[in-house]
């Protein structure tokens, strides 16, 4: 697992060499006279703030930048590194009242549960072929193992067309579905799937 935190702040040459091993799970180092190719797969996670400042969007404290240095910092993640991110999502700040509720949420416990058995099911999928898991689907099995019903296809149809989503895109939104209807045990894509899938391609909103 590589964890990069403050995203913006690497430089944009190194962020972009990401993009091979992120596709193909490995890397080549070419120099003059040879080129070695190492092996290198990894699950990437990436925080970065909203803004230079961290408040855009914080409804309890006013964001200093201005919408230009918002943009410089948002365009140091190109949009072909954004794309073959698999999840985006936004974490708004915890009000406190809720850090002191005593309310739970789901126990580490029956998560486990819930991913194992999504696991198991990926597993008796990809019985004899090196695939593996969800994410791992080539778009030919995208389309044998994520079929969508009428209102599920005129959804992403809909998606696609208002985020300008890309092709590599719309296959992340099905494969990222298929692992929601697993965790949740169903066996078809569901509508609710697809469009819960969608609501993670937060940052194809701003590119
Ligand atoms: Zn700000």
């Amino acid at each position: 697992m590589l964890f990069l935190d403050e995203l913006p702040e690497f430089s944009r040459t190194t962020l972009e060499v990401l993009r091979q091993p992120l596709e193909e799970g490995h890397v080549t180092i070419s120099r003059a006279f040879s080129s070695s190719t190492f092996p290198a797969d990894f699950m990437l996670i990436a925080a970065l703030n909203p803004c230079p400042c961290g408040y855009r969007g914080d409804p309890r404290r006013r964001c200093q930048c201005s919408v230009p240095q918002v943009e410089r910092y948002m365009n140091k993640i190109s949009g072909p590194l954004i794309d073959r991110i698999d999840i985006h999502i936004e974490v708004p700040p915890v009000p406190f009242r809720e850090l002191r509720s005593q309310r739970e949420g789901t126990s580490s416990e029956s998560m486990r549960t819930q991913v194992l058995a999504a696991h198991r099911r990926q597993q008796e999928r990809f019985a004899g072929s090196s695939t593996g898991v969800n994410a791992r689907m080539r778009h030919k099995e995208v389309r044998k193992h994520c079929r969508l019903d009428a209102s599920g296809e005129a959804l992403l149809k809909q998606a696609m067309r208002e985020l300008g989503l890309s092709a590599r895109a719309h296959d992340k939104v099905l494969r990222v579905s298929r692992t929601i209807a697993d965790l949740a045990g169903e066996e078809e894509l569901q509508t609710a799937h697809i469009s819960e899938a969608i609501g993670y391609r937060r940052l194809d909103r701003q590119f």
